[in-house]
């Protein structure tokens, strides 16, 4: 890539839509979030985010970037497939049967990769992150829903067909019965998702809380946050306990909007990992922060991409 040469990183999450303009070294020009359309059509939807990067490079043409050339667009989105270029199912967006790698190559007029939106965050945090200096690692996004993306000796790992990866819908053994969005029972995504922690926290002291208000009352050494998070904490590492066995990560990152409740509640997962794993990897697997911020992992992670691909 040359010096005029940008690329666009998107996430389309369930919620919001994030856009990153990227330089060829991997630099965030401009930002911003879009609301995710509900029930519009895909393809106008599409549309309307091609738009919304006109006005970007517009407005970095008007901070004297010159004249830059869109060199590509590197797109996540739940279930995105890489191979097919598709998204089946998608119910976190209401999405079945979308040719999304087509409709961005036809919008944006230029090349296009998809990727399930959790590998695309590994894969930022592998070339920019906290998985910058680790060869294996699992990051878990807790958001919306909960995706994950598997890095293996260094390179994303996305199994036949690109359907591995998704640690999300993991079954955690549980005394209760939860329904998760893919209509499966008691996985991860059923109790970790900001929906499913809500949920939590409704049934153990009868009160609606944010995420942010768990996260304020935990520091403060509120009680009955100490008792939500220890419940919470425990489903995660069960979780997390079955994906190290078969994997043997050097570290866990955790990304998306329920990692900002940071360190503190990394320490009581890891505590109740350390409890429940085998001994063979008792004290030898980290778990921390991501930190190309909550929320661009995945943006970061498709420019990361577009720029692999052009230099290589
Ligand atoms: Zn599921």
């Amino acid at each position: 890539m040359n010096k005029d040469q940008v690329a666009f990183g998107i996430d389309i999450g369930g919620t919001n839509t994030k856009i990153g303009l990227f330089d060829y070294s991997g630099t965030l020009l401009s930002f911003r979030t879009i609301p995710t359309p509900k029930a519009t059509e895909p393809a106008l939807f599409i549309e309307q985010l091609a738009q919304e990067c006109d006005h970007i490079l517009a407005s970095e043409l008007k901070l004297h970037l010159g004249d830059p050339k869109i060199v590509g667009v590197g797109a996540g989105a739940p279930m995105a497939n890489y191979f097919t270029g598709r998204v089946d199912h998608a119910p976190n967006l209401g999405w079945k049967e979308v040719p999304l790698k087509k409709l961005f190559e036809e919008k944006f007029k230029t090349h296009a990769v998809i990727e399930n939106d959790a590998n695309l965050a590994a894969v930022g945090e592998n070339k920019w992150g906290a998985g910058k200096d680790l060869s294996d690692f699992i990051l878990i996004t807790l958001g919306t829903g909960v995706g994950s993306g598997l890095i293996l000796n260094g390179k994303l790992y996305r199994g036949n067909n690109a359907l591995g990866g998704e640690g999300g819908h993991i079954i955690i053994p549980h005394e209760k019965k939860r329904l998760c969005s893919c209509g499966g029972l008691n996985h991860i995504e059923s109790y970790l998702s900001a929906k499913g922690i809500k949920q939590t926290i409704f049934e153990l002291i009868g009160e609606e809380w944010t995420i942010e208000k768990l996260g304020i009352e935990f520091k403060a050494n509120n009680l009955r946050a100490v008792t939500i998070i220890d419940t919470i904490a425990t489903e995660l590492a069960t979780g997390f306990v079955s994906m190290a066995v078969l994997m043997g990560p050097q570290a866990f990152i955790i990304g998306g909007g329920v990692s900002k409740l940071g360190d503190s509640f990394n320490q009581v997962v890891l505590k109740k990992f350390d409890e429940l794993v085998h001994f063979s990897l008792k004290g030898k697997v980290k778990i921390i922060t991501a930190s190309l911020s909550s929320d661009k992992g995945a943006i970061y992670g498709g420019a990361a991409h577009i720029i692999d691909e052009v230099f290589s």
